[in-house]
């Protein structure tokens, strides 16, 4: 049993809302509304099959109403018929440009209110119909040049006039007639058997030509634009040709006419048509051609491999990027059935079965593997059915997901090596430190002074303590450096007094070594540098160090300072041993003692990595110059804290 049809009937007015809702009592599954508000409200809680609206409501009007629901896509559909009392042709106009379907004058004659409503149900069923018939075409072929007789429809409100005109024109071709004031069943025709002519019969005494409308119907609809429509007027009842001839109606025939001519003037008009349509179906074939080649040069420029499956199960498309992926050749595989070629090459994928995403190892037709990831969409039903399968190549995402971990994997590991080495550094510093101290404090104890042996023993203890402390300093810096976090506080540093205290640091290596440390000072007293006072005086101990250590013996380290421009300029020059442009080299490498490494002479490879990197936080540039046998000259140069320099 069809659905009842439900209808909402909106007036401002109690009392016409109850007439209305008496005539149309054959309709059970009514709602009554008193306003456009409480209508939508209605509407919304429940979708209608018809909305009938009274035009003039105070508030939001039976037009503002219409316009809100077309532009609600869940109520856009429901069709509108208006109930008016102006009857004028732009009413009329306004009320089918907002998309209402039809409208009834007031006052209510209760027949013409129930036809018309009938009348709008059946028309949504039928282009409800007319729209799957179309869909269905559709998707079976797309539309072709229609062969068979020409369709001529002829439309008026006269039927002895239309009927005469009917029995004209049958020798051209198929007529139907349909009447002149029923222009929703006209369009819902037109829409739908296609005519390839209308012609319009004007003979409607005392009334608006609805011609004008239907013209401008066809005019707006993109399938019916084309559709010669031809007048058919009695010049007495004072017909507008200008305005016809303004609406686009492609001829005008006045009454009285001979059938021949009215044959004759259609026929032209059909075969004019007829090759507008060979045009329009050449431009359509040739833009969908066109449209297809793009799509085909798009999948098959595709860096992911794509195969269509036909509902038969046959490959009905690879493109070069799948060609290349399962090492096959796309040409030969198209047409053979998937399940032959894809299925061993798809271990564990259903291909009847939509999936998104799935990682597969993909086995190539070489014998080789590849991690794929694969995407299935299915599309339609029956022999419409269509298996989509994109794959895409996971090597070098996951190669460079594996490096990426390994890397992360490094830096970890590196950054736990980093903590060790600082916390290591810094706990051997204080115990380190108190033994020093105390050294230092036997040897000038005047209390209990040392004997010549004891005092000799207790300078050994302080000069290896100095050793291990400039190595701890060296570790604990390159810890926080790999660690990012190498804290340099520049300020200003009064140098000459920094470089005393490295050189007393130095001075028992020096005479250990007997090596003379010597100095020029080209520097006002008190020269202020921009440094840290700490890690100036771990880089001249190192420096001064490798001066002494790397010497021969008798051999001198001078320390020379001078300024020049905004700079101060340190060079620590030796006459020890030198090294050769490979040695430099690779100077800088942590650990790398250059080939010393099995001497007897003390030392990591790590002072000079550490002091360059000072330096460089500290704003500053150390270079060298060596000679072997001759000795080496390393120099750095810091900014003067120029504002603070003595005058
Ligand atoms: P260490 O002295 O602990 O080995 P450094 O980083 O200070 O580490 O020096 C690295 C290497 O560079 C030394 O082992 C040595 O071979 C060479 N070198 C450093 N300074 C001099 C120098 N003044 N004369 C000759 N060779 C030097």
């Amino acid at each position: 049993m069809a659905k009842q049809k439900s209808l909402l009937l909106v007036d401002d007015d109690a009392s016409t809302l109850r007439v209305l809702s008496k005539v149309l009592a054959g309709y059970p599954d009514q709602r009554l509304a008193l306003s456009g508000e409480q209508a939508l409200a209605l509407a919304r809680a429940r979708c209608p099959d018809l909305i009938l609206i009274d035009m003039e409501m105070p508030g939001m009007s039976g037009t503002q109403l219409c316009s809100v629901l077309k532009n609600d896509s869940s109520l856009a559909h429901v069709p509108v018929l208006f109930v008016t009392s102006d009857d004028s042709e732009a009413t009329r106009l306004e009320a089918l440009q907002l998309g209402a379907a039809d409208f009834v004058t007031k006052p209510i004659v209760a027949e013409q209110l129930q036809a018309r409503v009938g009348a709008v149900l059946r028309t949504v069923a039928e282009v409800e119909r007319a729209k799957a018939e179309a869909t269905q075409a559709a998707l079976h072929e797309p539309e072709v040049l229609r062969a068979g007789p020409s369709r001529l429809l002829v439309v008026g409100s006269d039927p002895v006039e239309v009927s005469g005109l009917h029995e004209t024109l049958e020798g051209i071709g198929e007529v139907r007639t349909a009447d002149a004031r029923d222009l929703v069943m006209i369009m819902v025709l037109a829409r739908t058997w296609r005519p390839d002519l209308v012609l319009v019969d004007t003979a409607l005494q005392g009334r608006e030509e609805p011609g004008f409308d239907l013209c401008r119907l066809f005019k707006a609809a993109p399938t019916l634009s084309h559709v010669p429509i031809v007048f058919v007027s009695r010049q007495a009842d004072g017909f507008d040709e200008t305005r016809a001839l303004a609406l686009g109606a492609a001829d005008i025939l006045a009454r009285p006419f001979s059938g021949t001519v009215l044959k004759a003037r259609v026929r032209n008009l059909l075969e004019l048509k007829r090759r507008t349509d060979i045009e329009l179906a050449m431009a359509a074939s040739e833009g969908q051609r066109l449209q297809a080649d793009r799509l085909a040069a798009v999948v098959e420029g595709a860096s992911d491999a794509i195969i269509t499956i036909n509902a038969a199960g046959d490959i009905a498309l690879m493109n070069a990027a799948a060609g290349r992926l399962l090492a096959m050749d796309p040409l030969l595989s198209t047409g053979r059935p998937a399940a032959d070629l894809l299925t061993e090459r798809l271990p564990g994928l259903d291909l009847t079965q939509p999936t998104s995403g799935q990682r597969v190892l993909l086995s190539r037709c070489d014998g080789t593997e590849v991690p794929a990831e694969v995407s299935i969409s299915i599309v339609g039903n029956g022999t419409l059915r269509l298996t989509t399968l994109m794959c895409r190549d996971l090597t070098d995402r996951e190669r460079l997901a594996a490096e990426s971990s390994a890397r992360a994997a490094a830096e970890a590991a590196n950054k736990t090596k980093a903590l060790m080495i600082s916390y290591v550094a810094h706990e051997i510093g204080n115990p380190l430190n108190c033994i020093l101290g105390f050294a230092q404090l036997m040897a000038c104890d005047r209390v209990a002074p040392l004997n010549a042996t004891q005092a000799q023993r207790v300078a050994m203890i302080e000069a290896g303590c100095t050793q291990l402390s400039t190595l701890m300093n060296d570790l604990s810096a390159l810890g926080h450096f790999e660690l990012g976090q190498l804290s340099v506080r520049r300020g200003p540093v009064n140098v000459l007094e920094v470089l005393d205290s490295a050189l007393r640091t130095t001075a028992g290596l020096a005479e250990q070594m007997q090596v003379t440390l010597t100095q020029s000072r080209e520097v006002p007293e008190g020269v202020l540098v921009l440094a840290d006072g700490n890690r100036l005086r771990q880089c001249l101990v190192n420096l001064l160090s490798n001066g002494i250590k790397y010497n021969k013996r008798g051999g001198s380290v001078t320390i020379a300072l001078k300024v020049q421009d905004q700079f101060l300029q340190v060079s620590i020059t030796d006459t020890g041993i030198g090294m050769s442009p490979e040695q430099i080299a690779h100077l800088y490498e942590p650990f790398n003692r250059l080939g010393l490494q099995d001497s007897r002479l003390p030392g990591t490879g790590l002072g000079l990595v550490v002091t360059r990197q000072l330096i460089d936080a500290m704003g500053g540039q150390l270079t060298v110059t060596s000679s072997p046998g001759d000795g080496s000259c390393f120099t750095f140069t810091l900014l003067l804290a120029e504002d603070l320099l003595p005058h």
